[in-house]
């Protein structure tokens, strides 16, 4: 049991999912220093904040969070992505006791308990082995590498977190061993290119129960596959290696499901952007891997407006997206980002093209979308259970990613519990959600 005096800590988590698995990881070291975490700012010992830099917009929203924190406690410890450019955060709140930036736990650690030093005797078999998880109990997200090789002119990721740096095989496996031994149900990989995953390590194997495995995308979607819960891979790109997971979706040991951020399809645009795998052979690529496993629902996310793309280059991705079907789109307005190579890229689009541009994609996709959910009516899909309601749960089927996708809403004779798997007949569908009800346990 922790103490009355135990100090409190107050978290602010913005950011991605990688941010997020940084807040867990920190949290999880605190939890098992003896900290315990508090619910407002006013109160607690301190406050940390995690941020995001990724665009302008995420860095206000960053500032707002620290200033917000400052004003209702005023010990406060900044660290993630705009961490690594201190400079705006000293200008903005010169007495924030420290900033570093993303992945540095231990100064983050050090921060505190120079702050508020931790209990005399922290009990250290208060925190389970899987540590504490911000997402709800049945999902996880796993961090499989940190940094990036690519250098997409439009993203400042590699500059703030370096190069690519993968965890070994094993210890992926035994995080991700613990998560599912602990209740978790759904395994989200995430990277900033889960694709490239081992190649720093030249993709050395390491000791797992009785056998080695080697940091290899394949190798480790496929041990992942035998831990009993759903692998949902996210942010991949379609190297050719990428074809042989497809197998194992084929053979249900991870979920036909990939998110593959395309950004764009005007092999000119992808040129501009420097974007990794992108050859003009993708769509035959997408049309393989659908032969082959007729449920695979892709996910993917397009910049409209990107420097110099032309009517045609526009055009160009419009027809990509009927031809290449894909089920779930965000899309976004090119926003320049500071630091940024885009940046000096020539011909900018101006904002209401971007603007058209923007809604013209959206509604094209929306079509897409609506003709491919109106596939499943009359189909039966297994659903996890995300919230409960007196007569209709929410839920997602294996084609569906927490946060970003769509709905399944079902109803049901018994009550659900959060975290069940159900199999669901699916009655109709709306623009993004699917309705029916339960046929199976
Ligand atoms: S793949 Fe490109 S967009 Fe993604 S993190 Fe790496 S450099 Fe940035």
């Amino acid at each position: 049991m922790t103490t009355a005096s135990a100090p409190k800590i107050s978290f602010v988590s913005l950011g991605c999912p990688k941010a997020l698995v940084d807040s867990e990881r920190i949290i999880t070291r605190l939890r098992a220093e003896g900290y315990e975490l508090a619910r407002k700012h006013d109160g607690a010992d301190l406050v940390i904040v995690n941020t995001c830099g990724f665009l302008d917009s995420a860095k206000q929203e960053s500032l707002d969070a620290i200033g917000q924190a400052m004003a209702e406690n005023g010990k406060v410890i900044v660290t993630g992505c705009m961490g690594a450019e201190p400079e705006q955060i000293e200008q903005a709140y010169p007495n924030v006791l420290s900033i570093t930036g993303p992945q540095q736990y231990e100064s983050v650690l050090d921060a505190v308990h120079r702050a508020k030093p931790p209990l005399h005797n922290p009990h250290l078999d208060l925190i389970p082995p899987q540590g504490v998880k911000l997402t709800p109990r049945h999902y996880a997200y796993l961090k499989i590498s940190e940094g990036c090789n690519n250098r997409c002119t439009f993203c400042i990721i590699p500059k703030l977190r370096g190069d690519l740096v993968s965890r070994p095989a094993a210890e992926v496996l035994r995080e991700a061993e613990q998560l599912v031994a602990a209740g978790v149900k759904e395994l989200l990989v995430v990277s900033q290119d889960t694709s490239a995953y081992g190649v720093d390590l030249k993709y050395a194997a390491s000791p797992w129960k009785d056998r080695e495995v080697r940091a290899r995308f394949f190798d480790l979607a496929r041990e992942l596959g035998e831990l009993g819960a759903w692998v949902r891979l996210q942010y991949v790109y379609p190297y050719p290696h990428v074809d042989e997971v497809i197998g194992l979706m084929t053979d249900g040991k991870v979920l036909p499901y990939l998110d593959i951020p395309f950004q764009h399809a005007s092999p000119e645009v992808l040129k501009r952007m420097r974007r990794p795998a992108a050859q003009d052979r993708t769509l035959a690529r997408i049309k393989t891997w659908r032969a082959q496993c007729p449920d695979l629902t892709l996910r993917s996310t397009f910049i409209v407006g990107f420097p110099g793309e032309t009517e045609s280059d526009f055009a160009y991705l419009l027809d990509w997206l009927d031809e290449a079907e894909i089920d779930r789109v965000g899309c976004f307005k090119y926003e320049p980002v500071a630091g940024a190579t885009s940046n000096t890229l020539a011909d900018p689009v101006p904002d209401e093209i971007k603007a058209e541009r923007w809604n013209a994609l959206m509604a094209r996709q929306r079509k897409i979308s609506a003709r491919r959910l109106k596939r499943k009516v009359g189909t039966r899909q297994q659903v996890i259970i995300d919230q409960v309601g007196p007569t209709v749960a929410k839920g997602r089927s294996k084609a569906d990613a927490p946060e970003i996708d769509g709905s399944v809403y079902v109803s049901s004779r018994r009550p659900l519990k959060v975290g069940e798997i159900v199999t669901a007949r699916i009655e109709r569908t709306d623009e993004y959600d699917l309705h029916g009800s339960v046929s199976g346990f």
